[in-house]
């Protein structure tokens, strides 16, 4: 087994030859077909997350750690308690959780205490093989691509989920989202293949705001330039009923609540980092909802694939790499130089 990981934080991924593990109890061994590369493989390769104002949150990753928690694969072995067929193409849902805790057993295992996360906690995709710890987590993802499967783990996920917590959606709640990377890119195309809608977009880099307009945005704008922010939310009708952040940083966040209208919501998903400074007042005299959304369980990655599955949820632009550009792509992707999404194969 070849896998690139982490063996010191903030310092380049190592290839690493291991013995390709034998699958015990309910776990299954899959040959990786795909796996993505997603901002947080950034994170956990610096080994923290950036809070804002010199304030880190260090990452209690155990080193070495396989990168990788988009994966596709296809099964090649089961342990004895694994009722799963070989040869099948599965999708990995990785935010596995530890299965006891109240928040797992209703189904928030993305949200446990305790987590088990592929690609943090446990090795991930950035290998030719990967272990799961039952076949619960596989997923079928039918006639679709693999590479583009395996974005619907991370990118896909989060942004379907961050959608539902932004509804209701329309042309009368208009939405905004702020940052059309990889994961901002599939939340505009979800917007208008679940909801119908164009929804409007904020984007700093001219080539996203352009792949945001081939992608389904009715607008896309600089949030820099103060007369497009103003006809943007003339536009909405004097403010969006719902803005999902994708970028996460201090002037996203500062551009969510200065676009967003009275009994709006606010979504934050991205995890640029940085703090926001907040009126207190405004938020009980303006009606807000502020609330994060971090990646979604595994009933809406089903919900997500079976809408896939029938050619509803959008195909991303996806670069495909092979799995020795692991460091490439991640140093793409941290210079801003990726449109859609990187994945990674044999
Ligand atoms: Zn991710
Ligand atoms: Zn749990």
């Amino acid at each position: 087994m070849t896998s690139w990981r982490v063996t010191a934080f903030g310092k380049p991924l190592e290839r690493m030859v291991d013995e390709t593990p034998q699958p015990v109890g309910t776990e299954v061994v899959l040959r990786v077909i795909a796996a993505g590369v997603c901002h947080s493989d950034l994170h956990i390769s610096d080994g923290y997350f950036d809070l804002g104002g010199g304030k880190r949150m260090e990452l209690a990753v155990r080193l070495p750690r396989t990168l990788g928690h988009e994966i596709a694969g296809e099964v090649v072995a089961a342990g004895p308690d694994a009722d799963v067929e070989l040869g099948a193409r599965r999708v990995v849902f990785p935010w596995i959780g530890c299965g006891a805790c109240a928040l797992c057993a209703a189904g928030d295992e993305h949200l446990c205490a305790r987590p088990l996360t592929l690609g943090f906690v446990r090795d991930g995709g950035f290998s030719d093989h990967v272990v799961v710890p039952h076949p619960r987590y596989l997923l079928d993802f039918g006639e679709l691509p693999a590479e583009l499967a395996a974005t619907y783990a991370c990118a896909g996920l989060t942004a379907f989920s961050a959608l539902r917590k932004a509804a209701p959606v329309s042309d009368e709640h208009p939405l905004l989202i702020i940052g059309a990377g990889g994961v901002g890119e599939s939340a505009i195309r979800f917007a208008h293949a679940v909801y119908g809608v164009h929804p409007a977009v904020a984007e700093i880099d001219e080539r996203k705001r352009e792949n945001a307009r081939r992608s389904g945005a009715g607008t896309a704008y600089d949030p820099r330039d103060t007369a497009a922010c103003k006809a943007a939310r003339q536009d909405a009708g004097g403010g969006f009923a719902a803005v999902i952040d994708f970028v996460g940083s201090s002037a996203s966040a500062e551009h969510a609540l200065a676009m967003v209208r009275k009994g709006g919501t606010v979504v934050i998903v991205g995890l640029y980092g940085g703090t926001l400074q907040l009126a207190l007042p405004l938020v009980p005299l303006r009606a807000l909802s502020i609330r994060g959304s971090y990646v979604g369980s595994l009933r809406e990655l089903e919900d997500l694939l079976s809408l896939a599955r029938s050619g509803v949820a959008p195909h991303v632009h996806i670069e495909r790499r092979p799995l020795e550009d692991a460091q490439a792509a991640l140093d793409a992707l941290r210079a801003g130089n990726v449109v859609g999404r990187s994945v990674l194969g044999p």
